[in-house]
């Protein structure tokens, strides 16, 4: 990409002005509003003050890997000081990125892991509340045994799981072989992509990527596709079994959600981050009588949850309670309430601005993981060895009677909550989507019929290069009134929750086709399917739904889409689906357009490799259409159109 390209990208960038004029939820514009008003900064504030961005940076051209630089590609200099050309230097810095995503998503699924095993093995006192998951994945992965109790069964998957995530010694990867399809394992194979286990796939694309070793941009995005393998199997696939198997299925459930879903009236507690570990616990110490008399006695009506992120929806589709208010990117606004009396925050997507908004009120933030600390916050966390995590409940009771103690310093007078709030219906999975259908051959059948067109997996975090929440919005418009299912998790969910697209009125935007059987079976047309590492749920559909057919996944009229991804754990993501054959949309440029062999890579080869491509269209219209386009062509491939 040449400077110019970079400098008319950037242009595009909103200011703070425009999210606040565009931005399509009116709670987060009255809130932003509010928050200017009392001069309390936040990103959109911050993100204005980064501009004009390092063209550099954006378009990964800028190498700091050694201290013989920092080095940067320009006409005068073609080559860093070691002689890395623009191609290496961008695959470089993108494989680092991927390997950041594979440690993220995998450290939050170990904890999960871990869990799974102390639970089994009594170490924990947890019961495995999914013993039909654990039943159904050890035939999947040939170890179960009649003479085997559950729990036995699920320490054996753990391990195995574990085992998958960290081995050294080269040895067939258990989960990929036992889950993936076949046709997907022989492709792999034939690249020589299958990944060792998580850990060493990180380790060596570090390796790889530091001074003086691998110095071919070609070998680097081999290994960029080996950690997409670890990403998808190890950290997501592996960790969503976990988690099934021990806090049990989702549940279909109504929840109010969005700012209004505040009461000032209760003892108010965010969950922040990712891990579903502590979340659980909160929920059943929440629940616990003696603490709600703690709450009560100290003037409140009751005890409140609320998600921030990922934490909180994991717990909420299968427990209820916990109230959906805001992706990462508006945790500030949440905060900015006045109304949280505590702020749990576990790990990943806690940005260290809310401790800056957190001073200005009474909230109390707690850290919960070794491995996100923040200064000013308190520190109740499970050591870096979790030997600690047989307390777990007697944790999240203290962190409970934590914010009940806090409750009577909120100031009214600081209290400020936007009216607006909706019901959203959640928790949708394979098996109850198949329960709704009575069978996946029904789901399967609609869409070759071109009652159903296909499928997105709508996901993804939220980005300050776009207008907030909007480009999301914008695709699922597009996608629904074209008879296109959209499933959602995580950040992207938040404005489809807040804005009634999971709830059966939203069935108005649909096409004719979706209308009439989403109508006949009480559906909504978006289905919230959870947290980030729910996209196995996603993607466990897609495949499903590709064996009822008959069809290989990569001929499949089903797609990814995060159209304002913006961290290394939506490189991941993203490449996980293309890994499976199915392309990925987007609104937001990779850092790669320095180099045209690596944006041809991820744009054009894998076609030829995987099946799929990356697609950026930066207008969200236009990638919205482009999906429509893309769909109706697999689908017109197949010869089902017109039935
Ligand atoms: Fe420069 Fe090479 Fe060092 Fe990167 S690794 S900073 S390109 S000398």
């Amino acid at each position: 990409m040449s400077f110019d390209a970079i400098n008319e990208y950037r242009k595009t960038f909103p200011s703070k002005q425009q999210v606040i004029e565009q931005t399509p939820d009116p709670g987060v514009r009255a809130m932003l509003n509010h928050l200017d008003k009392a001069g309390i900064p936040t990103a959109f504030d911050r993100f204005d003050a980064q501009k004009p961005h390092c063209s550099f940076g954006l378009a990964g051209t800028c190498c700091r890997i050694c201290n013989m630089g920092p080095c940067r590609i320009t006409e005068k200099s073609p080559k860093g000081v070691c002689g890395a050309d623009a191609h290496v230097m961008v695959a470089r810095n993108i494989l680092r990125w991927v390997a950041a995503g594979v440690a993220a998503h995998g450290a939050r699924g170990r904890e999960v892991l871990l869990t799974l095993k102390k639970a089994a093995s009594g170490e924990l006192a947890l019961p495995l509340l999914g013993p039909e998951k654990v039943l159904a994945t050890a035939k999947a992965f040939g170890i179960y045994q009649e003479d085997k109790t559950v729990a036995e069964l699920a320490e054996q998957l753990a391990d195995l799981l574990l085992e998958d995530m960290s081995r050294a010694v080269p040895a067939t990867h258990r989960t990929i072989t036992a889950m993936a399809p076949p046709e997907r394992v022989e492709t792999w194979s034939k690249l020589d992509i299958i990944p060792i286990s998580s850990y060493h796939e990180v380790f060596e694309a570090l390796h790889r990527t530091g001074t003086g070793t691998d110095g071919d941009w070609e070998n680097l995005m081999k290994q960029l596709l080996r950690c997409g393998l670890a990403f998808s199997w190890n950290s997501v696939v592996g960790p969503s079994i976990a988690a099934d198997c021990l806090y049990g299925p989702p549940k279909r459930s109504q929840i109010e959600t969005n700012f209004a879903s505040i009461k000032e009236e209760y003892v108010n507690i965010a969950l922040h981050g990712h891990s579903p570990v502590l979340p659980s616990a909160l929920v059943q110490a929440s629940r616990d009588q003696e603490l709600v008399d703690l709450a009560k006695a100290a003037g409140a009506a009751g005890i409140r949850l609320y998600g921030i992120c990922c934490s909180g929806l994991s717990s909420l589709y299968r427990y209820g309670e916990v109230h959906p208010l805001s992706n990462s990117l508006g945790a500030e606004l949440i905060m900015g309430t006045g109304a949280l009396d505590a702020w749990v925050a576990d790990l990943q997507d806690i940005y260290p601005a809310i401790m800056d908004v957190a001073a200005c009120f009474h909230t109390k933030v707690i850290t919960t993981s070794d491995s996100c600390r923040l200064p000013g916050a308190i520190h109740m966390a499970f050591d870096h060895q979790h030997s600690n995590m047989d307390q777990i409940l007697d944790q999240a009771k203290d962190i409970v009677r934590l914010a009940i103690r806090n409750y009577p310093a909120r100031q009214k007078e600081n209290v400020y909550i936007p009216e607006v709030s909706i019901e959203a219906e959640v928790g949708f999975s394979v098996e109850n989507i198949t329960q709704a259908f009575g069978s996946l051959d029904e789901l399967a059948a609609l869409i070759k019929s071109g009652k159903i067109k296909g499928i997105v997996n709508l996901v993804g975090c939220n980005n300050p290069k776009v207008v907030y929440e909007q480009a999301i919005l914008q695709v699922a418009d597009i996608l629904l009134a074209n008879d296109i299912i959209v499933l959602t998790n995580g950040c992207a969910s938040f404005p489809l929750l807040k804005l009634g697209y999971c709830s059966q009125k939203a069935l108005a935007k649909a096409g004719p086709g979706l209308n009439e059987v989403l109508g006949a079976q009480k559906l909504p047309p978006v289905w919230h399917m959870g947290e980030c590492l729910d996209n196995a749920r996603a993607s466990g559909l897609f495949r499903a739904l590709a064996d009822k057919s008959g069809q290989p996944l990569t001929r499949m009229p089903v797609a990814f889409a995060s159209p304002e991804w913006s961290n290394e754990k939506g490189v991941g993501a993203a490449l996980s689906f293309r890994l499976m054959g199915l392309n990925s949309y987007h609104c937001i440029q990779a850092p790669v357009q320095g180099s045209d062999k690596v944006a041809n890579f991820f744009g054009k080869d894998t076609q030829d490799l995987l099946g799929s491509v990356m697609v950026v269209v930066t207008d969200p219209q236009g990638l919205g259409q482009k999906i429509v386009e893309d769909l109706e062509h697999r689908r017109n491939q197949l010869g089902w159109d017109g039935q």
